[in-house]
């Protein structure tokens, strides 16, 4: 039986879009195959790929000086592709450390680019994050890159900064919770297993005239430029996880778009946080200001009970809710496919855990 299942990604996906898949698993439209056996160059195919771009430009209301590639290589390849790319314009780039994955795509982008580090919280364990509009930006940044949701942590920078520089954001584990402005970014990233689908696909939303200055010295499949020329399709793309998107995508403008996405997940992560803050049993380390609505990390009073709980609530059919194994506690991730019903039921289980060993 499918269980509520918290896992921070590859996450859950909705049960809809899951039934959906299986009514066209094994013959997809009378082609005679599934989708996963056939050509991506294909008619059948290319609309299939077509239709969930536009889907998602018509979700997120991406301008149309935007380009939207469907790339391979998570959103850590990211971390290298974008100063790869960009790097010859001012040979620096600025950074905001608020998390893991910051930490991660400044060691890696470290490789390339000569970057300032304009902030980290690492001091304070990742639990608080800046206003960035209130930063010293660098004169000479080619770009400015942040994490509006840090996963790990659960910590977030809820307003998109208006700044004066490209700026470029990992929404790997935040996109498509809530409408956002587009045109305040140069370039968007998102590994696709948090709050889009299956593994295996990375989404990058770039403007166009920004994409127009990659490094033209950089073999094809490296350059934006030349991913976005063959429509995605320089070479063979996950064309399982594109489709699965596509169904993603779909789902989402049915149930009522971002619109409604944003108000359930505002419900379900002030209903969590609230019991938490109420207890004196469970706790959440991060500033409120900059707490994630995706990913809500918590830990109980006494850590020796950590595996019991985790025992506990796996049992009770609640799933993944252990922590990152480099911080510890609990992390109970709750992206759009988590219907408010499962954030109840988890809180139940808290309450009924700690009447028991609180
Ligand atoms: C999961 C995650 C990553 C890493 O994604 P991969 O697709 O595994 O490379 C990077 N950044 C954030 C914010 C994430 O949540």
């Amino acid at each position: 039986m499918r269980q509520w299942n918290f896992c921070a990604g590859p996450a859950a996906i909705s049960e809809e879009v899951l039934q959906d898949l299986k009514s066209e698993l094994l013959e997809y439209k009378n082609s005679g195959t599934s989708v996963m056996e056939m050509s991506h160059r294909s008619e059948i195919y290319t609309k299939i790929a077509h239709e969930a771009k536009s889907d998602l430009i018509e979700i997120l209301n991406i301008p149309n000086n935007y380009e939207v590639l469907f790339l391979q290589g998570g959103a850590t390849y990211q971390f290298s592709m974008i100063p790869m790319n960009f790097k010859h314009l001012t040979g620096t780039a600025d950074y905001v450390t608020t998390g893991t994955w910051t930490k991660k795509a400044h060691a890696e982008g470290s490789k390339i680019i000569d970057i300032n580090e304009i902030y980290s919280s690492e001091d304070s364990n990742f639990t608080c994050a800046p206003d960035i509009e209130k930063l010293e930006i660098s004169e000479n940044a080619s770009y400015v890159h942040y994490c509006p949701n840090e996963t790990i942590q659960g910590n977030a920078i809820h307003d998109v900064p208006n700044i004066n520089k490209p700026l470029i954001a990992d929404m790997s584990s935040v996109i498509l919770s809530e409408p956002i402005d587009i045109s305040k970014f140069s370039l968007i990233y998102a590994g696709a297993q948090k709050n889009i689908g299956p593994a295996g696909l990375t989404i990058v939303i770039i403007d166009k005239e920004f994409m127009s200055m990659d490094d033209n010295s950089l073999p094809n499949l490296l350059r934006y430029s030349q991913h976005s020329k063959s429509n995605s399709m320089l070479n063979t793309p996950p064309t399982f996880a594109w489709y699965m998107a596509g169904k993603v995508f779909k789902w989402i403008k049915n149930s009522g778009g971002l619109d409604y996405f944003k108000e359930l997940n505002h419900k379900k992560a002030s209903k969590l946080y609230g019991y938490i803050d109420g207890s004196s049993f469970y706790s959440n380390p991060v500033d409120i200001n900059n707490r994630s609505i995706m990913n809500v990390t918590f830990v109980l009073a006494e850590s020796g009970l950590d595996s019991l709980f985790l025992e506990e609530s796996n049992t009770n059919g609640l799933l993944s809710l252990k922590g990152h194994r480099s911080i510890g506690g609990m992390r109970a991730s709750i992206y759009n496919a988590m219907p408010l019903k499962g954030v109840e039921e988890l809180i139940e289980f808290m309450k009924y855990f700690e009447s028991k060993y609180g």
